[in-house]
């Protein structure tokens, strides 16, 4: 099996420019003197359709043949890479069909719907949605577009590493939300090709932390899915995974599990002492920072805010 590397990265910047943002870094005033070490906040909530998950879509379709763009794409997603890839496909004059389960919260299957894509939702978790897709790959033709397990996918999300390495290349350890594994991995990459002593923690939900469990089992291992503040990080890393277990077993040096609780005060302290908006899933590495559970140590830390699309009245109930 051929993984990227940091080339693949590069390739994928030049191959993306213009299609995509640059995303800022900030100081975050309150987390350096909380920790009395500097704290940063690369802000991929400022993404166009709001969260990272643009970076590896927009590489993926870019990398299809003519053949296979004229057949369209179809994908699994908790919300986030579904809305990327609607919208990257639409750019394109692409069919995109995005399967869903019954977790996904509803603003984001009206962003889908709304991007032009068909949606598809189907059971209570991932694997079922899953299911749908395949049939849709065997009976309609379409391309698989996975969320995460894909070589131009983390290719992707690697240039926002190589955002991270120029604004700040003095970092010393990098907070980064834990799912697939996908946007670790990429970003992994892109700083560890530099650095290689920068410290990479990966950060997930207690509940149903996929990548976490298979860790410590040696293998792919599947999980019970949980409603959880953190959704963008539900559903499982595939048995049959074949990029993103191999890179986070050899390019993340820890993996942090927060409460739901946890989460909340993340979410809670970047609105109120950052103004910034932040779903769940997108607020761990805050919050774990305020947990005491990473960054901090005298250490120059980085964390990912991954995400903005959380359901309004869910987040005012949160930050209230
Ligand atoms: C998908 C997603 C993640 C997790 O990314 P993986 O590549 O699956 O690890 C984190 N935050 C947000 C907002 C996401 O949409």
């Amino acid at each position: 099996m051929t993984l990227p590397t940091l080339r693949d990265l590069h390739l994928a910047r030049k191959r993306t420019c213009g299609l995509l943002r640059r995303t800022p870094l900030v100081e975050s005033d309150s987390l350096s003197a909380l920790t009395a070490a500097p704290v940063f906040l690369k802000l991929e909530s400022l993404q166009t359709t709001g969260a990272f998950k643009l970076r590896g879509a927009t590489n993926r379709l870019l990398m299809l043949s003519p053949e296979e763009r004229e057949r369209g794409v179809v994908t699994v997603s908790t919300g986030n890479h579904g809305r990327a890839l609607a919208f990257a496909a639409r750019r394109l004059g692409m069919r995109a069909v995005v399967c869903l389960s019954q977790l996904v919260p509803e603003n984001k299957r009206a962003a889908i719907r709304k991007l032009g894509a068909e949606l598809r939702i189907v059971g209570h978790s991932q694997d079922e949605a899953a299911r749908e897709a395949e049939r849709l790959i065997g009976e309609e033709g379409l391309i698989y577009v996975p969320p995460f397990d894909d070589f131009h996918i983390i290719a992707g999300q690697g240039t926002l590493g190589l955002e991270i390495l120029e604004d700040c290349p003095e970092v010393e350890e990098l907070l980064i939300p834990l799912s697939g594994g996908g946007l670790i991995s990429g970003v992994a990459l892109a700083v560890k090709g530099s650095l290689p002593g920068v410290r990479v923690v990966g950060i997930s939900m207690e509940r149903g932390a996929a990548m976490y469990h298979s860790l410590q089992a040696g293998r792919p291992v599947e999980v019970e899915e949980e409603k959880s503040l953190a959704d963008s990080l539900g559903g499982g890393i595939g048995l049959d995974n074949r990029f993103t277990f191999p890179l986070v077993r050899e390019l993340v040096d820890e993996v942090v599990l927060l409460s739901e609780a946890e989460i909340a005060a993340g979410m809670r302290h970047l609105f109120r002492e950052e103004r910034l908006v932040a779903e769940g899933g997108a607020a761990v590495g805050v919050a774990a920072i305020l947990a005491g559970k990473a960054g901090g140590r005298g250490r120059t830390s980085v964390a990912v805010v991954s995400g903005c699309n959380v359901d309004m009245d869910a987040f005012l109930t949160v930050v209230g």
